[in-house]
């Protein structure tokens, strides 16, 4: 848990209302996860919700909704400039609150940036519309002048967004890009412990000018409240834990006024391995780089990095040890320092979990890797949040079988599992991919094509995304959890069951579908 703190650095305003306005208590501390030190406090005690929540939804939206689909594209692509001009201050907020070396800042915050930039391009093809025809329209009679048509039209709410902590930058502007854009205005109501970024990145954007007044609002502290000021169309995108999101989803906004939801919780992803690839093969060198790197960025802080890495009987020695061999290699403690590759973790609590996790998973697995052995560079241990990456794996196909553990716990830092399945036996593999119940993403290695293709509808039915690898792409592939805008983002099962990004199709959730039938003389005006 955070310490209320009663010391004098600075309290963090909200923005509701068009106003900033500072919460009533003393505030909860938000720390520097490798020196330990108070950075700034956030409190939302004593806000006037039901005005705040008012004011987005009839002033903001009334006034995105009055905008074309093309100007309010020209109005995200201002926000990309003034948040370039701004990045050197997010990258310091980030080391100082996240704990992460540049490269995993540059996940975050280029990320984000870049999202709402390719949405402020994509919603220029939109034009000069305020609704969408979708599809053709079907005739309802044998004769064709009454027709049924179907319309997307933005919703007359607000998008509330309750987000996790290790996408303070991403986690935003993912969701709101396809927001603003639809005419829909937001409130983003970050995680506690990293809302820094979130609050400076918004007071920027407010800053400049360029939303209409309650288009955007912030609320950095606790989610008291929130969900009670939903209204029937408004809409709730939460990002976190399975467990929090079984209380957004049972709250009676959602049961009884059918407030929209998505979920985006955890998520337990799969890297493939190919039966029948040579030792030493191009594929299986993929499949380890790959690992290697989506367990170390962001210290395995994101929700769709590699937790089982599936692989045939045969290589499982020659996978731990190649992969053991990259991972010694990674350098971690203060991401101040250049030579330090992996930084921290978010806080004292999530590098808890991360120990309770990897000491779950060790009752039925062995290491192969283990985190301890890396000492940290320029960092205290006994106050910093940092830990090594660890690989575990379960030996032989019998325990993959027999260890339930690895397919139902995500152990949300630097953690996998190497998870060896009977030889030339790709159904034992799918069986054991089936068991994670429903994933963000699996990534599949191999260096045949067809084979390639095979297998993709096996696992696309239980992924949101599927990411093939095979050495014709090596150059070129975005990353197994690099989350790219043009392509969907969310998982079924236990993933949550949402649907975020994926191009145009993101605005969906944002818009109200209708038919409408009619003649084909009004039809004809409404394309
Ligand atoms: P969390 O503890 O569930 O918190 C998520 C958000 O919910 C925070 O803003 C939190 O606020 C808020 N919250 C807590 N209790 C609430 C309640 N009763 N009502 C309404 N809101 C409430 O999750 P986290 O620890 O921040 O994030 C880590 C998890 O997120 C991991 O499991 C990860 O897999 C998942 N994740 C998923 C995705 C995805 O896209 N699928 C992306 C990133 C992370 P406070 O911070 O103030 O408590």
């Amino acid at each position: 848990m955070l310490a209320i703190m009663t010391s004098k650095t600075e309290l963090l305003s909200n923005y509701v209302s068009g106003q900033w306005i500072s919460g009533k208590g003393a505030g909860t501390a938000l720390r520097d996860p490798v020196l330990g030190t108070e950075l700034v406090r956030v409190d939302a005690s004593g806000l006037d919700l039901a005005a705040a929540f008012a004011f987005a939804r009839h002033k903001g939206g009334a006034a995105l909704r009055a905008l074309t689909y093309a100007q309010r594209a020209a109005l995200l692509g201002a926000a990309v400039k003034v948040l370039q001009a701004n990045r050197d201050s997010y990258y310091e907020i980030s080391t100082a609150n996240s704990g992460t070396v540049k490269n995993d800042t540059a996940v975050d915050v280029d990320g984000g940036i870049y999202t709402l930039g390719t949405y402020a391009k994509m919603g220029e093809s939109l034009g000069d519309r305020h609704f969408m025809p979708e599809g053709e329209p079907a005739r309802l009679a044998k004769d064709p002048l009454f027709q049924s048509q179907h319309m997307l039209t933005p919703t007359r709410g607000l998008a509330l967004f309750i987000n996790a902590f290790n996408f303070p930058s991403w986690g935003l502007w993912e969701k709101a890009a396809p927001a603003l854009l639809s005419g829909v205005p937001v409130i983003v109501k970050p995680a506690t412990t990293t809302a820094w970024l979130t609050q400076r990145m918004v007071q920027d954007v407010v800053d400049a000018g360029i939303f209409p007044a309650g288009a955007i609002s912030v609320i950095c502290g606790s989610s008291a409240g929130l969900m009670d000021q939903l209204e029937a169309f408004d809409v709730v995108s939460f990002t976190g834990s399975a467990e929090t999101a079984a209380i957004i989803r049972s709250h009676p906004a959602v049961t009884k006024k059918s407030v929209r939801v998505n979920i985006e919780a955890d998520s337990v992803n799969s890297a493939l391995l190919m039966p029948n690839e040579a030792a030493g093969s191009d594929a299986i060198d993929l499949l380890v780089k790959e690992v290697a790197r989506e367990m170390t960025v962001k210290s395995g802080q994101k929700c769709t990095a590699i937790r089982r890495i599936f692989v045939p009987e045969i290589c499982y020695d020659a996978v731990a040890q190649a992969l053991s061999a990259r991972l010694t290699k990674t350098t971690v403690g203060n991401p101040r320092n250049e030579t330090v590759r992996m930084g921290a973790v978010v806080n004292q609590e999530q590098l808890n979990s991360v120990r309770d996790g990897l000491a779950y998973l060790k009752a039925q697995t062995s290491v192969l890797h283990d985190g301890n052995t890396h000492a940290l560079i320029d960092a205290d241990a006994s106050k910093a949040c940092c830990v090594g990456p660890t690989l575990l794996g379960t030996r032989d196909a019998a325990g993959s079988d027999a260890a339930d553990r690895i397919h139902n716990t995500e152990v949300f830092g630097p953690v996998a599992t190497l998870v060896p399945y009977r030889n030339n036996d790709l159904n034992h593999a799918l069986q054991l991919i089936r068991r994670g119940e429903g994933s963000l993403v699996a990534s599949v290695y191999s260096s045949d094509p067809v084979a390639l293709a095979q297998v993709v509808p096996e696992l696309s039915d239980s992924h949101g995304r599927v990411h093939v690898i095979s050495p014709d792409v090596a150059a070129l592939q975005t990353g197994h959890g690099n989350v790219m805008p043009q392509s969907l983002h969310g998982g079924p099962g236990r993933a949550g069951g949402g649907e975020e990004l994926g191009g145009l199709r993101a605005l969906n959730f944002y818009h109200r579908r209708s038919a409408i039938q009619a003649s084909t003389a009004v039809l004809s005006q409404l394309q």
